[in-house]
């Protein structure tokens, strides 16, 4: 069936500026990591980017790397944005990644002019796309002097393949440093993409105030700590899910008796604000609006739909943040 988007899916999205950049981004927004491979469904996979962007998600996360196998999900967006969303083009913000491994030899990862460039047009290739609106250096590479991976993302801008900049996983150190030589070079920094949830508050001890103080935007990724910030694990590992999978970043060890305690108190508060676990999740991943999007990903279009109610409730009481922070410290 030919996809025509809904009409109304620019009516319960809340859209926030990336920084001090002229571009917004949805609060929430949807990343390819896991579910959008070859080895997964292409139907659920078309399924779920298209009730996404339905329901005003114009922001889509993906990397070189994603899969499997790696390139994979590239691929898959690839097809779907020629079979369904060519015509809606223009309102997508579509952002892929290089830095991790992706093909042998001293030239398929890190943070080299030779990787990086060759990586983006790989890309672009998997895609079907002439540009990417964000293209992101994936890991801060130890052995490239910095300037070379900034200057290769530089180039990406002047070359046209990309509209816009982003770091990911970059330390607040190493960011202050990147921010100053893309200055110079004259291609701003507009984003960082880090990880952070109640479980994963390391952009707290200063890169948050480093992005505020240079306006620049943040992206954070996983959420929901991979799922375990929602419904899902409270009462053991069900089958299906990313932790009952192999080799997937999230093992069962990490479900411990102490995060299950933590996530069946967060729970209870949740209940009492009249929300699920993950929508609790994502409205905290977004309180007092330092964070302009929260990366989410799904394997099914229910948790797309039941994240994104999460934006009917954003507010917290001193009393409730209070609560949250009581749970994360027993
Ligand atoms: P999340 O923390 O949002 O975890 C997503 C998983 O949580 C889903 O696959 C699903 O697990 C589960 N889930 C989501 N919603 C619900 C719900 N409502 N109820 C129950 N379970 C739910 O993020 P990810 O770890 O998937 O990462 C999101 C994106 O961030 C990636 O796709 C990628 O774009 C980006 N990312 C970037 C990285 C980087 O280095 N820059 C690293 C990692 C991610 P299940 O499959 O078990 O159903």
């Amino acid at each position: 069936m030919v996809y025509v988007a809904s009409d109304e899916r620019y009516e319960v999205m809340r859209y926030n500026r990336c920084g001090k950049s002229g571009l917004k981004l949805p609060a929430i927004s949807l990343g390819l990591w896991h579910n959008f491979g070859g080895i997964d469904t292409y139907e659920n996979g078309r399924d779920m980017i298209t009730r996404a962007f339905d329901l005003g998600i114009t922001h889509f996360d993906l990397a070189n790397n994603y899969g499997p196998p790696a390139g994979s999900a590239e691929e898959l967006f690839g097809k779907i944005l020629a079979r369904d969303l060519t015509p809606y083009r223009d309102e997508m913000v579509i952002s892929t990644k290089a830095g991790y491994y992706m093909w042998p030899g001293p030239y398929g990862e890190w943070g080299s002019r030779k990787y990086v460039l060759s990586s983006l047009d790989q890309s672009l290739k998997r895609l079907g796309l002439e540009y990417v609106d964000i293209f992101y250096s994936h890991r801060p590479d130890p052995e490239t002097p910095l300037e070379e991976t900034m200057l290769a993302l530089d180039h990406t801008v002047r070359s046209g393949k990309a509209l816009y900049i982003g770091l990911s996983s970059y330390s607040a150190e190493q960011t202050t440093e990147a921010v100053a030589i893309l200055k110079e070079l004259g291609t701003p920094l507009l984003i960082h993409q880090p990880s952070y949830s109640m479980l994963d508050r390391w952009i707290e001890g200063g890169l948050q105030d480093v992005l505020e103080e240079n306006g620049i935007g943040s992206i954070a990724f996983m959420p929901l700590a991979q799922g375990m910030l929602t419904n899902k694990y409270l009462n053991g590992i069900p089958e299906g899910s990313r932790a009952a999978k192999p080799a997937t970043a999230l093992s069962e060890s990490r479900i411990t008796p102490e995060v299950q305690r933590k996530i069946r108190a967060l729970n209870q508060l949740a209940a009492s604000r009249g929300q699920s676990l993950a929508q609790l999740s994502l409205a905290w991943t977004l309180r007092g609006g330092k964070i302009t999007s929260a990366l989410i990903g799904a394997s099914r279009v229910s948790q797309i739909e039941e994240n994104i109610a999460a934006l009917t409730h954003t507010e917290f009481t001193q009393e409730e943040l209070e609560r949250i922070e009581t749970i994360l410290k027993t």
